[in-house]
């Protein structure tokens, strides 16, 4: 970034590295879980930093990186048993939170992977169905996608999936169209939620994408959020699932909101992460840009902006470390959740939007992060239920009045 800083600065004292941690949560760890996290920050400073952008520019999925990533083992972080990598929920949301503090899609792709995909089945499937896939996607050998949103029907999903399950023999037929779904077009099996017409409930499927006839996706282009991450438009004309791949515990929209409720949790840290990112990006070009003969970062108003992300950041990581206490004693509700995913997600716009602001010109420019955190903001804003539904959820809770029709 030197090309920029117009002339040589040097301060009697060297300034402080951007850390922020400013309340020190990673105390909470313990010592097997700091080793953890250690591991995954190293990993993303000198693996996917380097490249992503690139990537991110490229509207690619950086592959190369797969077989190095595996090696964290992180799939099925706070699942016990199966191949699974087990661990506290705090671990799994401080985990998340480095992950997205280099990169919100890498951090995507392993929730919709590990979170999504394998919390379908570890939440809702038969102990067969857990033995049968849990492992092999442990270890990051058959990848998930999780397809819940449809074309037509997105916020809604809960009263009027147009996708139907029909039951025919030992098979179920499955017809209809999901949009929006992470990991789609290459990944290696989906969970898909359909109608039964049967009875009119939701109902979850394992369906493996390469295999199953009628069983198509289209690439969604032209993001301008999570470009790294790869969403389809998946189409099921006629797919033929056996009974054996319908999650077992999976009869109602009621099972599938228990999934959402965990992976909603964990948006709550990566949109936690992401602006971590952004204000240690903010902060570090803020001590390294010159103006007026002086660092930007030594001037009243940029210390404003820059102390009000760091209020931002530290107050969402301490709801979120409540909220991993709440998760580990089993009692995290869906309205508790939805609190975190909004308000972490609200805060975070306005993080990223600071933090792109103190970078100027060069804040709308790839290779300076600044702008890749603003606008993978936008989807982490969106993604996993939008900002209203979560504050319905909430708002039922709280009034015992549901405001949805
Ligand atoms: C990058 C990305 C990745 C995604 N990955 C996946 C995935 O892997 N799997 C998957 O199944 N889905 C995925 N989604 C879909 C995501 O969950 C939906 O986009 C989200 O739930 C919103 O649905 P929608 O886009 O159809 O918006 P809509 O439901 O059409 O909403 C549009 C606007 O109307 C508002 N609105 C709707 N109803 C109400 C109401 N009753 N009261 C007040 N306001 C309301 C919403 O809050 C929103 O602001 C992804 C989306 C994105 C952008």
């Amino acid at each position: 970034m030197t090309n920029v800083m117009h002339r040589d600065f040097t301060e009697r004292k060297p300034l402080p590295a951007p850390n922020s941690d400013f309340y020190q949560l990673v105390e909470l760890l313990n010592a097997d879980e700091l080793a953890l996290v250690k591991k995954v920050r190293a990993y993303m400073e000198t693996k996917v930093a380097p490249i992503i952008n690139k990537y991110w520019s490229d509207d690619q999925f950086p592959f190369e990186l797969l077989p190095s990533f595996k090696e964290l083992n992180i799939g099925g972080l706070g699942y016990e048993g199966y191949g699974c990598a087990g661990g506290s929920q705090k671990q799994f949301g401080f985990v998340a939170m480095e992950l997205a503090r280099i990169d919100a899609s890498m951090c995507t792709f392993w929730g919709v992977h590990s979170g999504l995909a394998m919390g379908s089945i570890y939440l809702d499937g038969s102990e067969e169905q857990k033995q049968k896939w849990l492992p092999p996607m442990a270890r990051f050998e058959k990848i998930g996608c999780f397809g819940l949103t449809e074309p037509l029907v997105g916020s809604g999903s809960s009263g009027g999936l147009t996708t139907t399950a029909t039951r025919d023999g030992d098979d179920w037929n499955l017809t209809g169209q999901k949009r929006w779904i992470g990991n789609a077009p290459w990944c290696d099996m989906s969970i898909i939620w359909a109608r039964d017409v049967a009875d009119n409930q939701v109902k979850g499927f394992i369906v493996e994408n390469k295999t199953t006839p009628g069983f198509s996706v289209e690439k969604i282009e032209h993001k301008i959020a999570l470009k790294v991450v790869q969403n389809g438009v998946i189409t099921m004309q006629d797919c033929r699932v056996p009974e054996a791949n319908r999650l077992q515990g999976g009869n109602s929209f009621r099972d599938t909101a228990r999934v959402l409720r965990m992976t909603r949790y964990m948006v709550g840290w990566a949109s936690t992460g992401c602006q971590m990112g952004a204000y240690e990006t903010a902060l570090k070009y803020a001590q390294e840009r010159l103006q007026f003969g002086k660092p930007i970062a030594s001037f009243q108003l940029v210390q404003d902006l820059l102390a009000k992300m760091l209020g931002n950041v530290t107050a969402c990581q301490c709801l979120m470390a409540r909220l991993a206490q709440l998760d580990d004693d089993g009692k995290l509700r869906d309205e508790h959740a939805s609190l975190a995913k909004a308000f972490c997600t609200s805060r975070m716009r306005e993080t990223v939007a600071w933090g792109r602001e103190l970078l100027g010109g060069n804040g709308i420019v790839a290779d300076y992060n600044a702008a890749r955190f603003f606008a993978d903001a936008e989807a982490l804003y969106s993604y996993e239920g939008t900002y209203q539904m979560q504050n319905l959820i909430v708002g039922k809770a709280i009034t015992g009045l549901s405001a949805c029709i």
